[in-house]
């Protein structure tokens, strides 16, 4: 029996409340189409726009809020520059929710143009250290130094949620590092991996450098099945799978905590097409599902992903993007509409 569920909705920067906007549209089709569920939507604030009258881009009421809420659906933020300005939201709800684990989908859909035909990955990242905890020193005038900060709990952590994953795939693991520079942390990483591996007999392990990866995604992608990497390896290749299966427009990820989650589009907040109501909203859609899926609603996860795959069949209604002129809001109204004439 489908359940109910408070969900906090953060629409960001640039294009963010259009593409949340599409997917909130979707999952009130899917409300609609699934007996029982109920989805509270509760609306916050976050992002660049924030700060000019809250002097943050995550104000306190908004970390209240989502400590009320089941799950959160966000959009793209616009990440302040300029030293000294406060950190990436997205970076500061990982934090303060433990979301240690960023996991990225790449599949080739129908009627996109995609590199291969075959591809079906994920690639998991670790979400909380590494490069992308910016802690950065200038020690001296044009001399700066970021630290790389890797542990083994909070690797294995990551590890054992790839594994997991894995078994209910294709059961084949792929560690990716650097470890012959980065021999200390890449070096903890790296074992911290394969001591996990240890625990699941029934799942192949492999490794494989950054750099090559960064290769063998172009050349082979369909020999991965889950890749597990360091937050910003992790980061950079997922953009490159994301390309390798019709671009940003599609891509999803989700932010996995024990107790908590936060789903979002993998692209950013595109300023230049913001208020054109012409970019893709699927990434959001797809975050939408991805979420459904984490709160344990598989069928109403598996009507988003079956109204996007007909809607990708069939190839009327797409953005530009994809070769199409469709706006934002008709892709979403057409998701949406077939979620509603879909047997449930
Ligand atoms: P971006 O992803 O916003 O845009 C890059 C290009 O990708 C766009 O110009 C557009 O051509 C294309 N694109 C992105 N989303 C699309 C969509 N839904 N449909 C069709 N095409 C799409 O990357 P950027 O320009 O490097 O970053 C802009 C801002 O977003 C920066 O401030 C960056 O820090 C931020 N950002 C935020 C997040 C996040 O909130 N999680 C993620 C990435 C970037």
């Amino acid at each position: 029996m489908p359940g109910n569920y408070t969900i906090a909705v953060l629409p960001g920067d640039g294009i963010g409340p259009e593409v949340v906007e599409a997917a909130v549209r979707v999952l009130e089709a899917v409300q609609e189409a699934s007996k029982g569920l109920r989805l509270n939507l509760k609306f916050g604030e976050a992002g660049y726009n924030c700060i000019g009258k809250y002097g943050t881009n995550l104000p306190e009421e908004t970390i209240e809020m989502l400590r009320r809420t089941d799950a959160c659906l966000k959009g793209p933020m616009t990440t302040p520059e300029d030293p000294g300005m406060p950190p990436s939201a997205a970076v500061t709800i990982r934090k303060i929710f433990g979301l240690y684990a960023n996991v990225r989908p790449c599949k080739s859909m129908p009627g996109v143009k995609a590199l291969n035909p075959k591809i079906d990955l994920i690639i998991v990242r670790e979400n909380t250290e590494g490069l992308y905890s910016g802690v950065e020193f200038e020690v001296s005038p044009g001399k700066g130094i970021a630290l790389r900060v890797v542990t083994r709990a909070a690797s294995e952590k990551v590890a054992r949620l790839a594994f997991d994953l894995a078994l209910k795939r294709r059961r084949r693991v792929t560690c990716v590092h650097k470890r012959n520079i980065l021999r200390i942390t890449d070096g903890i990483f790296r074992d911290s991996v394969f001591r996990v591996a240890e625990e699941y007999p029934s799942v192949r392990v492999d490794e494989v450098y950054i750099d090559a990866m960064a290769m063998r995604l172009i050349k082979e992608p369909e020999r991965f099945d889950v890749i597990v990497a360091t937050n910003m390896f992790g980061d950079i290749l997922s953009d490159e799978a994301a390309q390798i299966v019709g671009g940003l427009g599609l891509a999803a990820g989700a932010n996995i905590g024990d107790d908590y989650a936060m789903f979002e589009p993998v692209h950013g907040s595109a300023p230049k097409y913001a208020g054109k109501n012409k970019v893709n909203p699927i990434a959001t859609i797809l975050a939408a599902g991805m979420m459904m899926e984490y709160l344990g609603e598989t069928g109403a996860a598996g009507l988003i992903h079956h109204a996007v795959i007909e809607v990708l069949k069939e190839g009327r209604v797409k953005t530009y993007d994809l070769g199409g002129h469709s706006t934002t809001q008709e892709v979403a109204e057409e998701i949406a509409s077939k979620i509603r004439n879909l047997p449930s």
